[in-house]
């Protein structure tokens, strides 16, 4: 997470008066102004305002998820019908990603988060009882039969399969734009490591094996909750097989001869363009967009 001058930390609402950075969520958007000064300059930033300038957006259980450069940011999530305060629009945070700065980007996934987790875990799962934030984290602990919850973390790996050459098999799935290929990924299920999940992801999805398993990075996704796990791994037998019920197509492709990526804010865009570095390619395919 790319947060230079932002601190985590609970703290108190912010007093009358005082700014805060205001990470709002509105159906799923977030809510941001345009450019520093009211001018539409095709880049955002959520409003830096006192809570009462939020009208009817000030969200329903804002919380203080931490500091940028000493000033609060508060998460919340407003009612879907919420009118937006003069000058405010809202964004799908995934059309933003190259019109927010890194930090910002990343502490509106992180507020999303906190957000939607406050928003959905007021009663105990075990008994229904009402379960109260915990002091020192986002758990809530019920104080009827001592249950506790934690906002979810769903780890994924995502691979870069490779021929030990120049040749990377991407595979695409029917509900991606027009012409796109991307890697293979998969949920890790209850008690597997990431190595099994990796493993047998493959073998399911495009039915092939692989070995000399790299762990290369790793990305926080929140849509809703995901932790992707990067990595590449060499092909080790087996044909292209696909599971029809996850992907349309798999293939070879040369590092020379792309097919339209994802773009490269994601992380299976920054392990393809990290491999095609690694193996002396100097320049960048186009990039993706979100549409
Ligand atoms: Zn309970």
């Amino acid at each position: 997470m790319a947060t230079q001058g932002f601190e985590r930390g609970r703290g108190a609402a912010p007093g009358e008066g005082e700014q805060a950075w205001w990470f709002v969520w509105r159906a799923r958007e977030l809510l941001v102004v345009s450019g520093p000064a009211g001018q539409d300059d095709g880049r955002y930033t959520p409003p830096l305002v006192v809570g009462t300038q939020m009208g009817a957006a000030n969200p329903r259980q804002p919380l203080v998820i931490g500091y940028l450069d000493g000033v609060p940011c508060v998460a919340g999530l407003a009612p879907d019908d919420a009118p937006l305060p003069q000058g405010m629009i809202t964004r799908d945070l995934r059309r933003l990603y190259d019109l927010l700065d890194a930090t910002t980007y990343s502490l509106a996934s992180y507020s999303y988060q906190i957000a939607y987790w406050q928003e959905t875990s007021g009663y105990c799962p075990v008994c229904g009882g009402p379960a109260t934030l915990n002091e020192a984290d986002w758990g809530r602990t019920c104080p009827r039969c001592g249950h506790i919850g934690y906002p979810r973390v769903s780890p994924c790996i995502i691979v870069l399969i490779h021929d030990g050459g120049d040749r990377v098999l991407l595979a695409r799935q029917p509900s991606w734009p027009k012409g796109r290929y991307s890697l293979v990924a998969g949920f890790v299920e209850a008690a597997e490591s990431l190595e099994e999940c990796l493993v047998r992801e493959v073998r399911e999805e495009v039915g092939v094996q692989v070995t000399d398993l790299t762990y290369i990075s790793s990305q926080a996704w929140s849509f809703p909750h995901q932790l992707m796990v990067g990595y590449t791994a060499r092909h080790s037998g087996g044909e292209i097989a696909i599971d029809p019920a996850e992907l349309e197509d798999a293939r070879w492709f040369s590092l020379d001869d792309l097919p339209a990526l994802p773009p490269p804010l994601s992380i299976a865009r920054r392990i393809i363009d990290g491999h095609r570095a690694r193996r002396g390619h100097q320049d960048q395919p186009a990039g993706g967009t979100w549409e």
